[in-house]
């Protein structure tokens, strides 16, 4: 059966889209800790990060710096958090995270609740710096 993120990447369900080339797709993550919090996937179905291929497994960073410079242009915050947990969607990812202490990167703090209009108009407005 087909993840979550294979369906998003096949256009059979919806995302917040920020970014997409021909192996990696960016969008906001549906329940976010912060406001920008994004997910970096690559399209190939691969549930842990370290069986990536190596072409992807570096092509993944090199994609996510892109985005996370955009994400910076748009939301104040001291940097970037990069991290990988992968314990809910079998399909590799990075999660891009505004931070401003570790606790924005707490995931087992209560996360944000889908606004799909508000999310709508942060993807765009983080996707006009690309
Ligand atoms: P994890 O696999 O533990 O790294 O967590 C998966 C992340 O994907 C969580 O932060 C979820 O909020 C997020 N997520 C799950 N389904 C979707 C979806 N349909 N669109 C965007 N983000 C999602």
């Amino acid at each position: 059966m087909s993840t979550v993120f294979t369906k998003i990447i096949a256009g059979e369900i919806p995302c917040h889209k920020i970014a997409e080339n021909d192996q990696f797709i960016a969008f906001l993550d549906i329940n976010p800790l912060r406001y920008g919090h994004t997910l970096v996937v690559p399209k190939v179905e691969v549930d842990y990060i370290f069986d990536l291929d190596p072409e992807n497994l570096s092509g993944i960073m090199v994609f996510a710096k892109k985005v996370a410079k955009a994400i910076e242009k748009e939301f104040e915050c001291n940097r970037i958090g990069v991290t990988v947990i992968g314990l809910e969607v079998p399909h590799a990812h990075v999660h891009l995270i505004p931070i401003d202490s570790v606790l924005d990167m707490d995931f087992s703090r209560p996360k944000m609740p889908h606004e799909p209009e508000k999310f709508d108009a942060i993807a765009l407005r983080i996707a006009q710096h690309l």
